[in-house]
């Protein structure tokens, strides 16, 4: 197939391309490296010369979009590109709106006006557990079908997307055009790909293994939890941690399985939640160094507690984490952060 990877030069875009050129796709990466590094495209640029490509642009910038759609024969649209910070959506509502949203309106405008105004063929949509908010105990493990409420602007950036990719689909319905939409609702994404290539390097870092880990590392004197007072058992947020590697391994599943004309989500997390207290242990056990760790306030927008309910990926996709062991998914990490303690250094 004929890829357009956005947010390419990201931590989940990066191991999506990886993957896909591993599978023996041709993947066009687009970034605009707002965030994204250039290390990892060069990277992947050198391994597969022939089939992949790196463009640096906006997403929402239609015309360029456009172009490497038609140019490249693009059937198939991962779109990962977007900001994703709870804390920091907050802060900034607009940005993340115009940057989530409106710039994604420009992407979705290039897919629908390329091969001639016959428009692309598939869509993966990044989304994200964070549309469901806070649930009440008896839709905790999380469904599907479970109400979605967000807690934070970032949370309603993906569910309003997700809204309008629905709306697109229906209208390629209605003109005899369809398309395969797929949605994925990812919980926590952690740890790098075990070959050793690929890494997490954001800047600022705020999620909570990378943290830890660069706590681990000294680069940090210290961190803190983000409330030690929530109603769970140890009285600190539970998140589903589901490693990098099987993520992308479920956009490939929904690629191959989704037909055109279907519109699914789905959500991808291991089904098992760990506090942030266990993430700490863990971070500890697999680092062996005992670094401060602070009680500090909630941080605003923060859901209680989400892990997932795996029935309906397992039976639609065959879809099933490999990697359940958490000091797995820490190690995988820790590996990459030891190897390269200035991250990509680009
Ligand atoms: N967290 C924390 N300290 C940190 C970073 C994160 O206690 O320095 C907590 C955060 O409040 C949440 C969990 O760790 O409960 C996971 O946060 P992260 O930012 O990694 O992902 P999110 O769930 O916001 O997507």
């Amino acid at each position: 197939m004929q890829i357009l990877v956005t947010g390419a030069a990201g931590y989940i875009g990066s191991h999506a391309c990886q993957r896909l050129l591993a599978d023996g796709h041709h993947v066009v990466g687009l970034d605009n490296l707002h965030r994204g590094h250039i290390t990892p495209m060069n990277l992947l640029a050198q391994q597969h010369p022939d089939r992949f490509t790196f463009i640096q642009s906006d997403l929402g910038d239609t015309p360029t979009v456009l172009a490497a759609l038609n140019e490249h024969r693009i059937d198939t649209v991962l779109h990962f590109g977007a900001l994703a910070y709870v804390g920091e959506s907050v802060e900034d509502p607009l940005w993340y709106y115009r940057n989530n949203i409106a710039s994604a309106i420009g992407l979705l405008d290039a897919c629908d006006a390329a091969h001639d105004a016959k428009g692309i063929t598939r869509f993966i949509f990044s989304s994200s557990c964070a549309t469901y908010g806070d649930l009440p105990d008896d839709r905790i493990p999380v469904a599907e079908d479970a109400p979605q409420n967000p807690t934070s602007p970032y949370g309603y950036t993906k569910l309003h997307f997700e809204h309008i990719l629905r709306d697109y689909a229906t209208k390629r319905q209605r003109e005899n055009n369809p398309i395969a939409l797929t949605m994925l609702r990812y919980f926590n994404v952690a740890g790098s790909d075990r070959s050793g290539l690929l890494g997490e390097d954001h800047t600022p870092e705020t999620h909570l293994i990378p943290v830890a880990l660069n706590t681990a590392l000294g680069k940090r004197e210290s961190m803190s939890i983000f409330g030690t007072d929530y109603p769970t058992p140890d009285g600190t947020n539970i998140r589903d941690y589901v490693h990098v590697e099987d993520l992308i391994d479920a956009h490939v599943r929904a690629m191959n399985t989704i037909e055109i004309g279907q519109v699914e989500a789905f959500n991808v997390g291991i089904g098992k939640g760990y506090s942030v207290r266990e993430i700490l242990d863990s971070v500890k056990r697999v680092s062996g160094v005992d670094f401060p760790v602070l009680e500090g306030d909630r941080r605003a927008g923060d859901a209680i507690a989400l892990y997932n309910d795996p029935t309906k990926i397992k039976s639609a996709l065959g879809w099933d984490a490999q990697v359940t062991d958490i000091d797995e998914v820490v190690a995988s990490a820790w590996a990459w952060f030891k190897a390269n303690p200035n991250g990509y250094d680009d």
